[in-house]
């Protein structure tokens, strides 16, 4: 067994755990293994493995990956800040943008995507740590934008992501929580969301505690990043 192979089979052992431990079905919950910096010979070993959703943070850095795996039918994910320069690349390329936290780029987006084949799945970022320097929208700013993404024809809107700022247990644990709570609030107010996109490496147990279905993990299936 290849080192990727059974580090996948050690997060998968986590999230079944942490799934059962709330009563939640592990088949619930997407995995996307965060790619940056990972050559296309360590994707193809985390394929083999049975993943198939990827994220990447760096436009330059995903082209020729993408380009080089044509092949494996990997669904992408952008997960890095979005430039508006970039977004007709990722327009292009990419089969989800999680990362949006302005109408000027959802806009660019739905107007680059071009009317052939799928809508682009988003997910709005939400600050929701409330740090001064982090992208994302505010939790107040949420509704809004949602609901502008919904009415573009060429994006599906499918939910929430966030990057809680380092801290204790604890501390995530309550950002976790206000997470799931706008996104149980703007279902409950006929948005159509299906995805709640939180929870890392160090982090997923939480996450998956506060209701995530999608965690996005790098070092845990790779090993450490240089
Ligand atoms: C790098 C990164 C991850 C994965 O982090 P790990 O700690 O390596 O699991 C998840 N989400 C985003 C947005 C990232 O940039």
């Amino acid at each position: 067994m290849t080192e990727i192979r059974s580090r996948i089979e050690g997060v998968r052992q986590r999230i079944r755990q942490a799934a059962a431990e709330c009563r939640r079905e592990a088949a619930d919950i997407r995995l996307v293994a965060v790619s940056k910096t990972r050559s296309p010979a360590e994707i193809r070993q985390a394929v083999s493995a049975g993943l198939t959703d990827f994220g990447e943070n760096y436009l330059q850095e995903a082209l020729p990956k993408i380009e080089a795996l044509r092949e494996s039918g990997i669904c992408w994910h952008f997960i890095g800040p979005v430039q508006s320069n970039k977004t007709r690349e990722l327009a292009a390329q990419f089969d989800w943008v999680q990362t949006v936290d302005r109408v000027r780029i959802a806009q660019r987006l739905n107007d680059q995507r071009g009317n052939q084949g799928k809508p682009l799945n988003i997910c709005v970022q939400v600050n929701i740590s409330r740090e001064p320097q982090k992208a994302g929208v505010t939790p107040e700013q949420a509704p809004e934008l949602c609901r502008l993404i919904m009415d573009m024809p060429r994006l599906r809107l499918r939910g929430l992501m966030a990057i809680p700022a380092a801290g204790d247990t604890q501390a995530l644990r309550s950002s976790f929580e206000s997470m799931c709570e706008l996104y149980r609030q703007l279902q409950s107010q006929g948005l159509p969301l299906d995805t709640l996109s939180m929870g890392m490496s160090t982090d997923l147990e939480s996450a998956v505690s506060a209701g995530s279905n999608m965690l996005r993990i790098g070092t845990d299936i790779f090993g450490p990043r240089n």
